[in-house]
């Protein structure tokens, strides 16, 4: 079998072929120096720290699971503190109690928030009292929550937190693909209502985000990228081959296929699973099913930078929380912060204090017309608008993850059960994997490696 693209899914793909068929032959193709995709880390101020994902979701299946799997099961930890804000109409405000992914289930905590004005709530409690009528289909997120509390509270509230998960924009973004549980309140007559019953059942709880008493998100104590350490370990040695890519994928005549990798050897597997960003998965695929290529090319891609900032101890004062969010309406460069001495105190650099902003959105790619230096300067800026700063950082760091996010736009389930379906029929043995799919985090990525693996065996 071989694997192309050497990310999560794709170790993970491998890992558990191999677990369950110990004899198989597999080989992971990874164009980069090294595997885990959008994982990766970098040394700031002397110490090693997340510059993809840091945490990932506790409650619903997939990477808690693994991690045990992997001997990091006692390694777990949360976040010091959840408590997160939002900086909105230029004042950075606590986000309220109740909020499920963004969306508030009750008023009082807004109300008390000042994030929404005296006419955005009064729009916000008519769904307590006119009834909407149940849509039937797949509606954005702008639509489906707007409709029952309008639309600041999309703006200002939801599309920061649900959108700003994968740098989206509410507005073409699918209820039904990025968040089902809201889907199924939204189709209620009374959305804060059905909320409100959701909440009392674990399964909602378990996707609710950062306004959560129990712990919501884990990642082992070294940080997220030890999952990937982990996964190379566990795999035999010429298993992981790095600095390869894949070019082609052609038809054998004896039945199964060639993967022609950047190297220029041709490698024949009867299985082959494309782990790949979709674009890169159109092109491989686009020669033996057009209709796959088509509907694989059609799912868009964000861009997004993630720096990290240092500052000497003394020359910041970081606010509360564990960071904050930006709404688009505030114009800001930066999307999103997060303190990360005060979200992982373990892994605090001596001296320095260490910040993650981010920019960048499926609409805003401003960060790719500046150098890293004014990128920095630009979210140091912004920063020193809402923390007690008095100097410039004195160590950086610039992540440009380019096309990174891929954006599950309206109707993008039924796109991927058609993507589904015309490969099984046009290129059977040729199996897709990872975040582009059914779910755009670690866990859901997990989960879809895991699919991939079992059907392959
Ligand atoms: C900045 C950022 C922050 C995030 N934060 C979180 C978070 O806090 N929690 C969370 O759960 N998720 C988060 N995510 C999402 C998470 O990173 C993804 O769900 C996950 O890493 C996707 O893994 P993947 O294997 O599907 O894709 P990728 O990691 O993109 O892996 C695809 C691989 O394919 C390789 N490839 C490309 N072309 C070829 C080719 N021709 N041949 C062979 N290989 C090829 C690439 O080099 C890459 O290694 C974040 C993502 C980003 C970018």
């Amino acid at each position: 079998m071989v694997v192309i693209g050497g990310g999560i899914a794709g170790l993970v793909v491998a890992y558990d072929v191999l677990r369950r068929r110990p004899q198989a032959r597999v080989v992971v193709l990874e164009p980069s120096a090294g595997a885990g995709g959008r994982i990766g880390r970098a040394r700031v101020a002397g110490v090693f720290i997340d510059t993809g994902p840091d945490a990932f979701l506790a409650r619903v299946p997939g990477a808690v699971e693994l991690a045990h799997d992997l001997g990091l099961g006692g390694d777990l930890v949360a976040p010091a503190t959840g408590a997160a804000a939002v900086w909105s109409r230029g004042v950075v405000r606590p986000l309220p109690g109740g909020l499920i992914l963004g969306v508030p289930s009750r008023l009082g905590p807004v109300l008390r928030s000042g994030i929404i004005s005296r006419r955005g709530m009064a729009r916000m409690a008519l769904d307590e009292v006119v009834p909407r009528r149940r849509v039937a289909g797949d509606r954005s997120v702008s639509e489906a929550i707007g409709s029952h509390l309008g639309t600041e509270v999309v703006e200002r509230l939801v599309d920061p937190l649900l959108g700003g998960i994968s740098a989206a924009h509410s507005d073409q973004l699918s209820v039904d693909a990025a968040a089902p549980v809201l889907a199924t309140a939204a189709r209620q007559p009374r959305l804060m209502r059905a909320l409100r019953r959701q909440q009392a059942t674990a399964g909602a709880r378990g996707q609710i985000g950062v306004t959560e008493d129990r712990p919501v998100f884990l990642a082992p104590r070294a940080g997220v990228t030890e999952m990937v350490d982990r996964l190379v370990a566990a795999l035999p040695g010429d298993v992981l081959q790095c600095g390869v890519g894949a070019l082609s994928l052609s038809r054998h005549l004896a039945g199964g296929w060639i993967v022609t990798g950047t190297d220029g050897v041709e490698r024949r597997a009867m299985a082959v699973v494309l782990a790949t960003p979709a674009p890169v998965s159109a092109t491989l695929v686009r020669a033996h099913s057009p209709r796959a290529g088509v509907e694989l090319e059609g799912i868009r891609y964000a861009s997004v930078a993630l720096t990290v900032l240092a500052y000497n101890r003394t020359s910041i004062t970081l606010p509360p929380g564990s960071g904050l969010l930006v709404p688009r309406a505030e114009g800001r460069l930066m999307t999103a912060a997060s303190w990360w001495d005060h979200k992982w105190p373990h892994l605090v650099s001596e001296g320095n204090v260490l910040v993650r902003a981010s920019a960048g959105r499926i609409d805003d790619n401003r960060f790719l017309a500046m150098t890293d230096d004014e990128l920095v300067q630009g979210l140091h800026q912004e920063l020193s608008q809402v923390a007690h700063i008095r100097a410039m950082p004195v160590d950086w760091h610039v992540a440009r993850w380019a096309n990174s996010f891929p954006q599950y736009d309206v109707g993008h389930n039924e796109r991927v059960d058609r993507i589904e379906a015309a490969l099984e029929q046009d290129a059977p043995g040729v199996v897709l994997a990872g975040a582009a799919y059914r779910g755009s985090g670690i866990p859901a990525t997990i989960r879809s490696a895991l699919a991939a693996s079992a059907r392959v065996v």
